[in-house]
């Protein structure tokens, strides 16, 4: 059992003020793996005070040094990778093989179109003479809180720490209860990095805890949010009487649309799609909208991979996918494919309960529906498993319709061969990524939904201007600008 209780505040890791143990639960075999502690006001309170503080420093220190410390941080993560890779799938079951390949190396990749960003985009340069008569400066808004998720812990935390940090904010983190480990490792790595005392801090808790006081602080000027709706929307509400800036990566319920046209691996691409990470991704495409006259032909296929789609322990090495995070999260999942069958969805893959051979664990079979409807539980809820709907569709008015037809505005996807139709459908469908004939975004690009899915982009410059406020000056001595 892995004991971690401490938070790292000012450089230090330090006890909370009163001791609040919680579990942390190993979804591969329901045993609990770790133990650490749900923080309070003072352990908050102690944490913006240090990033208050450390900001006067930080936000002043010539970029070229941000990124060094930064750059530190990535040699810390990538000798440890393999540490970080363990961590993630201990405690949110993604299987190690995954972990290690696409879910550790999270800092890395964005790491690198981060600093890139970061050396070609004008605020390196301390101000900028885009009006005729005013210098335009940028400079860090100040001490953020960095509230993320358990699904894509690393991902989520690399693409609010690290652009922060090279804006010169500093920062609180709060990341998800379920999934503490790995942001317990990275703040090791920070601290061995030689980032200095109070620029990153970390404390643990829950929403209505720690999340919601860095909610509400006054000395928080910013909250970088990553999770559901449903608390998107309540951290806004708390965050409008100090009105600080709040960014939010919310939820989705990404359609895929299939045309007759569209390449021959195109279902099979969407259904791995969909069940990588046991569909506990935000950009899921979870709607497999198919052409009418490619719509048996897909339902065939789409069943058929889903059933040879493997399901184990995060521990075991292999490609397969692993359990949901939590009792919590199985549970709902079971009652969403309970309401497509009660609703009249027809079942072609998965189904309720274990898959065969389990009776420990939080496993989910990869589910399939046909004959979905618009409108029906299983094509209007964000589920979050390993769960896709297929619905027919017969002209590409009726597809863009269909796919518009939510809250959300994640990642919307689109197969077929015709080119200008691809590009009308682009700028048709109101997300805001749209990925086709399996093109996945690349390095760099910006990262974040419209409507309910959130405000705000992630990933390039776009991520770090979020942690940036304008400043307008008007009678500055360009004679002297090169001292600046
Ligand atoms: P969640 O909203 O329950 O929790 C996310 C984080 O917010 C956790 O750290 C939690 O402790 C905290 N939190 C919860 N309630 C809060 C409150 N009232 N005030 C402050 N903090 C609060 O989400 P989750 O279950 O951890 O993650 C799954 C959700 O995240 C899904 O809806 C998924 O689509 C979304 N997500 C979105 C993106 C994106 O970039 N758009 C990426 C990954 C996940």
């Amino acid at each position: 059992m892995i004991e971690k209780r401490d938070f790292y505040i000012n450089g230090q890791w330090v006890a909370p003020a009163a001791p609040r143990d919680c579990l942390v639960i190993d979804p591969s075999t329901e045993d609990p793996c770790a133990v650490i502690s749900l923080g309070d006001q003072p352990d908050t309170d102690a944490a913006v005070a240090a990033a208050k503080a450390a900001f006067a420093t930080w936000s002043v220190t010539p970029p070229a040094e941000r990124a060094a410390v930064v750059r530190r941080i990535l040699d810390q993560y990538e000798a440890r990778v393999e540490d970080m890779a363990a961590a993630i799938s201990l405690e949110m079951g993604a299987p190690i093989d995954f972990s290690r390949d696409q879910q550790a190396p999270c800092l890395p990749w964005h790491l690198q179109n981060l600093l890139t960003a970061f050396e070609h985009f004008e605020w390196v340069r301390p101000l900028r003479a885009d009006t005729p008569n005013d210098r335009i400066a940028l400079e860090p808004i100040g001490v953020v809180g960095l509230i993320t998720p358990w699904n894509w812990p690393m991902n989520q935390v690399t693409l609010k720490v690290i652009p922060a940090l090279l804006a010169g904010c500093t920062c609180v983190l709060k990341p998800s209860e379920e999934s503490p480990l790995s942001s317990l490792l990275f703040a090791e790595f920070c601290h061995d990095a030689g980032v200095p005392p109070g620029v990153f801090n970390l404390v643990n808790g829950d929403g209505m805890g720690v999340g919601a006081q860095l909610s509400t602080h006054p000395d928080v000027e910013m909250i970088s949010f990553t999770g559901s709706t449903r608390a998107g929307k309540a951290i806004s509400k708390a965050a409008a009487e100090s009105l600080k800036r709040v960014t939010l990566e919310l939820g989705g319920k990404g359609a895929n649309l299939i045309f007759a046209d569209a390449d021959d691996r195109a279902v099979e691409r969407g259904v791995r799609h969909m069940m990588n990470n046991s569909g506990q991704s935000c950009n899921a495409p979870s709607r497999m909208l198919v052409e009418r006259p490619a719509y048996d032909r897909a339902v065939e296929i789409a069943a058929t991979v889903a059933n040879s789609i493997k399901v184990g322990s995060a521990h075991e090495p292999g490609k397969h996918i692993g359990p949901v995070v939590n009792k919590r999260q199985w549970d709902q999942i079971q009652g969403y494919i309970q309401k497509g069958i009660d609703e009249g969805a027809r079942l072609v893959a998965g189904g309720p309960g274990l898959p065969e051979g389990f009776n420990r664990g939080f496993y989910v079979k990869p589910t399939v529906f046909a004959d979905v409807t618009p409108g029906m539980t299983i094509e209007a809820e964000e589920i979050f498993g390993p769960v896709l709907s297929i619905i027919p569709f017969d002209s590409e008015a009726e597809a863009v319709a269909i796919a518009n037809n939510t809250p959300y505005g994640l990642t919307n996807y689109v197969q077929s061969q015709d080119g200008p139709r691809r590009n009308r459908l682009a700028r048709q469908l109101r997300s805001g990524m749209v990925e086709m004939n399996g093109k996945s975004r690349a390095a760099g690009s910006p990262f974040g939904g419209v409507k309910s899915s959130g405000r705000a982009r992630e990933g390039g410059h776009w991520g770090i201007e979020e942690f940036l406020e304008v400043k307008a000056i008007s009678g500055w001595d360009d004679a002297d600008i090169a001292a600046e």
